[in-house]
């Protein structure tokens, strides 16, 4: 039997009538771009970010891009972004005209390690942008200690952890700028892109309500050089039927994790590790094996929906060659890009196909 890595339908089936609804509702009001659907999601969000304000944007990789760029990252500047993540981490940075500086990874939770941050700091060092991979937040005291001591930007790239915690505190909400994305395949997915940033300095949130809207404030006169980069209203609605199932859509993740754990417990298989200090998501269960060409090609031949995120570290990345990174400069991260591999933990996820994963991945790797 086949089994999708994701299947979008089938979670549209479950809320088809809230949303079609919701679309007519947007459909017949015409107010199609930051309308009152956008302010209410914003809105939502921040409430349950526990921060002051919401600033929706058109992608996760624009509020990574306008929060950098809120931040005063430009050319000459440096950013330290873990060396393991989605490439857009990296690729807004170069953008601004500033450089990426790679930090190898923790070796269980794939995210930044606090530990080897200070070594990368410059004076020319802007912004620290942790990543939270998978749904876990990544080791957020030590970093927001080295951020202050260094007068640093603290971006979190929360794109897959919206609704984890770290110690409590929300994905989000412990950084200067939390940036979120809604593309169709994350936690909380839209149906197309779409972008969310969070911050409690009223500063940044004004500086960002202006970039996403060519600079102005006041309508065709820009006081700043910005973008166009906005949320349609269309999408906020399906966001906002979606957002009141978050938490019950977590909790099922949550479940299929734990069978997993305790099918792969004893085995060869490195299973996500989560900290104590974590309330993880799982955006992704992302499993870590020796014999991964083994793996998949098992999970090929069976119809498994699979992927691996990420197969190549960013030092490596032929775009980034004039960085003058070379092969072991980080070996967790190098390691990672070559064992990982996720496999599917969609809420809707049945009994029977997760033990058709189960299987299939066992079968290779006892
Ligand atoms: C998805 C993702 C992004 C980019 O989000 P888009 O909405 O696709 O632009 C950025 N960072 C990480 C870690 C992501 O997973």
């Amino acid at each position: 039997m086949a089994v999708p890595l994701l299947d979008m339908k089938r979670q549209y089936d479950t809320i088809k009538e809230k949303i079609d609804t919701a679309v007519a509702e947007v459909l017949n009001h015409g107010w199609f771009i930051l309308g009152p659907e956008v302010k209410e999601l914003e809105k939502q969000v921040a409430k349950m970010c526990n921060v002051s304000t919401g600033i929706a944007v058109a992608s996760g990789t624009d509020a990574l891009l306008l929060s950098l760029d809120a931040a005063g990252v430009g050319p000459g500047d440096e950013v330290i972004v873990p060396d393991f993540s989605f490439f857009a981490s990296a690729g807004v940075v170069s953008r601004l005209g500033a450089r990426p500086v790679f930090v190898d990874i923790e070796e269980d939770t794939y995210n930044i390690d606090p530990a080897k941050i200070d070594d990368a700091i410059t004076l020319k060092t802007k912004a620290i942008m942790p990543v939270h991979l998978f749904g876990q937040m990544a080791d957020m005291d030590p970093i927001v200690s080295i951020g202050r001591e260094h007068s640093l930007a603290i971006v979190e790239d929360a794109a897959q952890a919206i609704g984890s915690k770290y110690k409590n505190k929300q994905a989000g909400s412990m950084g200067d700028f939390g940036c979120f994305s809604f593309y169709p395949t994350k936690n909380l997915g839209a149906a197309g892109d779409g972008g969310m940033v969070v911050t409690s300095n009223f500063e940044y949130a004004e500086k960002l309500l202006m970039l996403r809207m060519h600079g102005w404030k006041k309508k065709y006169f820009p006081e700043i050089i910005g973008y166009n980069s906005r949320l349609d209203s269309i999408q906020a609605a399906i966001l906002l039927v979606k957002l009141a199932y978050l938490k019950e859509w977590t909790e099922k993740r949550q479940e299929h994790a734990a069978k997993y754990d305790s099918a792969f417990a004893g085995s060869s298989i490195v299973t996500p590790v989560v900290k104590d200090y974590s309330y993880h998501i799982y955006n992704q269960y992302t499993i870590a094996v020796d014999n991964r060409d083994e793996l998949l090609a098992t999970l090929k031949e069976k119809n498994i929906g699979h992927d691996i995120y990420y197969p190549a570290p960013f030092h490596r990345l032929k775009c980034y060659c004039d960085l003058e990174y070379k092969e072991g400069d980080f070996p967790i991260s190098e390691k990672a890009a070559e064992s990982v591999v996720s496999i599917p933990i969609y809420p809707e996820l049945t009994e029977v196909e997760q033990d058709e994963v189960i299987e299939a991945v066992k079968s290779v790797s006892a």
